[in-house]
C-alpha cells in the first residue's frame, strides 16, 4: 500500500531532518549553509569559488589556485579551524586539476608542510596532511611524510616580512626518509612562501630533482607562511 502524498512528503521532510542533524556538513553548503542537493556547495557558493581562481603563475612549479580573501579562504578555515574534511575535498579537486597542468612525473610523491607538533596536539588533526592526501587521492599519486619540523622551530611566522620569515625557518626541517626524486609538497595558504622554499630546499639538499610547490590559497595579508 502506498502512502497519501502528504505523509510521503512529511516523511522525506523528516528524514532531511535527521540527515541534517547526522550529517550536516553533508546535506548543506559548506560555504552559505543552505541546502546544496547532496553537494558539498550549492551551485551559487560553487560558481563564486570558479570565478575566484588565480589565473597564471609567477614561476612554473609553484603555484596557488585560489585568493585566500575569496570563498577558498573560507573553506581553508572550517578545514583548519573546525577539522571540517568535507572542505579538503572540495579545496583538492581543484588543485588535483591544476597540479595535471604542471605535468608531475610519473610516481611523484605528494607530501605536506608539517605543521608544529604543539599545535597539531592542540588541533588534534594536521590539515596540510588532510589536504595532501586528499590531493594525492584525486591524482593517484602516492603520499607520505618527508619533512619533520626541527625542535629549534617553535616561532610563528605570523606579523613577519618576507626575510625574517626567510631567516625564521632557516634549517628549521629535515627530511626524514629517502627523499624521491619528484615530490608535490601541498600546503593550504601561500603567503611569502618562505616556509614552500625552505622546505623545498630541503627535499632537494635530501636528493630530490624536482619539487613542486601547490598551495590551496596565496595570501596578500598576513597568514602563517
Ligand atoms: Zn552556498
Amino acid at each position: 500500500m502506498r502512502a497519501p502524498g502528504w505523509l510521503r512528503r512529511i516523511g522525506r521532510a523528516a528524514d532531511r531532518t535527521l540527515l541534517d542533524m547526522c550529517y550536516p556538513e553533508d546535506a548543506v553548503c559548506l560555504l552559505c549553509g543552505r541546502a546544496a542537493g547532496g553537494s558539498a556547495l550549492c551551485g551559487r557558493c560553487a560558481s563564486m569559488l570558479g570565478h575566484d581562481r588565480i589565473t597564471g603563475a609567477e614561476e612554473p612549479d609553484r603555484r596557488a589556485v585560489w585568493r585566500y580573501e575569496g570563498p577558498a579562504g573560507v573553506l581553508v578555515r572550517r578545514l583548519k579551524e573546525q577539522g571540517v574534511a568535507a572542505a579538503a575535498d572540495v579545496l583538492a579537486a581543484d588543485m588535483a586539476a591544476v597540479l595535471g597542468e604542471m605535468c608531475p612525473e610519473d610516481g611523484c610523491v605528494v607530501s605536506w608542510v608539517p605543521m608544529p607538533v604543539r599545535r597539531k596536539s592542540e588541533r588534534g588533526i594536521d590539515h596540510g596532511e588532510v589536504l595532501a592526501r586528499a590531493v594525492a587521492a584525486r591524482c593517484g599519486l602516492p603520499v607520505r611524510p618527508l619533512l619533520r619540523r626541527k625542535a629549534k622551530d617553535a616561532k610563528t611566522q605570523r606579523g613577519l616580512g618576507r626575510e625574517e620569515r626567510l631567516r625564521n625557518v632557516r634549517g628549521a626541517f629535515e627530511a626524514v626518509s629517502e627523499t624521491p626524486a619528484a615530490c608535490v609538497l601541498v600546503d593550504d595558504v601561500l603567503t611569502t612562501g618562505a616556509t614552500l622554499t625552505e622546505c623545498r630546499e630541503t627535499l632537494l639538499r635530501a636528493g630530490a630533482r624536482r619539487v613542486i610547490l601547490l598551495a590551496a590559497c596565496a595570501a596578500e595579508g598576513d597568514g602563517t607562511s
